[in-house]
């Protein structure tokens, strides 16, 4: 059993905050274990609360054609939430919630160990880009500890908003070509150790 595996087992299990009490299942993410992008949501909805799986409600479908768009597919990315349990009501996650669910996602990125994270909506960008706005933060990379964080609005928002749409399309265009450069800064790193060596 893979690492990953063993750590959903633990999140099913996990009684740390009160959304306990009100989940149908847990929702602790899914794709593919080495994936060089992880997508990181807010929390479940009622249907991925039914099924047990991350975005699979109307926002996932404009996730699934997002990533399309770059030609990626939900399979060869990670998806997973700040939040693993949904809250009663679809309501926003409270700080506690969030707090007592901080390990599970540490724990995923360490396993998962992704080139690139995409916080997808406030809750997640809040977590990666403390004290940044949305608006302003949304479409720029910083890049920390061999990680880059990458922003983005939450997909549900162009579902609310459609003037959003064009803007979370354009930002998610941007994604290969900022990894296609961290991969050539990382190379140019490498070969240079590789002369100091000498
Ligand atoms: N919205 C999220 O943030 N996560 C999901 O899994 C579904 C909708």
């Amino acid at each position: 059993m893979s690492a990953l595996s063993e750590l959903y087992q633990e999140i099913e299990h996990c009684q740390l905050c009160d959304l306990a009490r009100h989940r149908t299942r847990v929702v602790p993410g899914e794709g593919a274990e080495e994936a060089d992008l992880l997508f990181i949501g807010e929390a479940p909805g009622r249907h991925e609360d039914q099924q047990g799986r991350p975005f699979v409600g109307s926002a996932g479908h404009f996730l699934e054609e997002l990533l399309a768009s770059i030609e990626l597919s939900r399979e060869v990315v990670y998806i997973a939430n700040v939040v693993k349990c949904r809250p009663p009501g679809n309501r926003d996650p409270l700080p506690a919630e969030i707090l007592a669910c901080r390990k599970w996602l540490d724990r995923q990125i360490e396993l998962i160990r992704p080139k690139m994270v995409v916080t997808l909506g406030r809750y997640s960008m809040t977590r990666f880009f403390p004290g940044e706005s949305i608006g302003r933060v949304h479409g720029t990379a910083r890049k920390r500890d061999d990680i880059i964080y990458y922003a983005m609005y939450h997909p549900a928002a162009a579902l609310h908003q459609q003037s959003l749409r064009r803007v979370i399309e354009a930002d998610m265009l941007k994604i290969p070509q900022i990894l296609a450069q961290a991969e050539r800064v990382s190379e140019a790193k490498s070969q240079a150790e590789q002369l100091n060596m000498f």
